[in-house]
């Protein structure tokens, strides 16, 4: 009975393990992992990319009038429509692929050994079976899309991580601005003139 009752414990304390892990690591409502866990993952991919001149991809995704859905159907639908839109992310990417939830209602992808071509074809792949949702709401089917950057490490010149997302950040920007739903790749920066400025 000693021990059974050791090796209990022992089970017990290994799945309580597990259970503050996942606290600690998945964003309660989306199930994507929460910026902190996502944003040290990212960091690991940095290095890894820079150590064997690899290269990889990172996506910033933002709903499209995601406040309108709030104000028209209520925050606990919006709550809905964040998780479906979570689904459909997961469900679109490979099992290499890392989703976080980077934001209230923006998440961040990391596309690892992949070169822009390849990453905005999986952010597509995203953004249509995001714009074919019908959400069910108690009146009416909901519906949502999404705008995606992307940016490539190290097609993009960027040479840390942050610098990398704040690229993405900015096509995502540009995808807003050009109409929405839709994807958009960094545009490689200017290289910076040696002596000027
Ligand atoms: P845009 O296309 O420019 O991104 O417009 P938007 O309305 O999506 O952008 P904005 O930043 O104005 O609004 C984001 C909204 O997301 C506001 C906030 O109430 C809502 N939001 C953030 N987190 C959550 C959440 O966890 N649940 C719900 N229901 N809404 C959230
Ligand atoms: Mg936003
Ligand atoms: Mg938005």
């Amino acid at each position: 009975v000693r021990v059974m009752s050791t090796i209990a414990d022992q089970a017990a304390i290994a799945l309580e393990n597990t259970r503050l892990y996942e606290l600690a690591t998945i964003d309660g409502l989306t199930r994507l992992f929460v910026r902190r866990y996502f944003d040290r993952r990212l960091e690991e991919e940095m290095s890894r990319a820079a150590r064997y001149s690899a290269e990889f991809s990172v996506g910033v995704l933002d709903l499209d009038r995601f406040k309108r859905i709030n104000d028209t159907h209520g925050h606990p639908v919006g709550d809905q429509v964040l998780r479906a839109v979570a689904s459909a992310v997961q469900r679109n990417m490979r099992s290499a692929d890392l989703a976080g939830r980077y934001g209230g209602e923006e998440f961040a992808l990391i596309f690892p050994r992949t070169g822009p071509k390849a990453a905005a074809q999986g952010a597509e792949r995203i953004r249509a079976d995001v714009e074919a949702l019908r959400i069910q709401s108690d009146q009416e089917a909901v519906r949502v899309t999404v705008s995606i950057g992307i940016a490539s490490y190290p097609e993009s010149g960027a040479s840390s991580a942050s610098e990398l997302v704040a690229l993405a950040d900015r096509a995502l920007y540009r995808a807003k601005e050009k109409g929405r739903n839709r994807v958009e790749l960094a545009s490689r920066e200017p290289a910076r003139a040696i002596g000027s400025g």
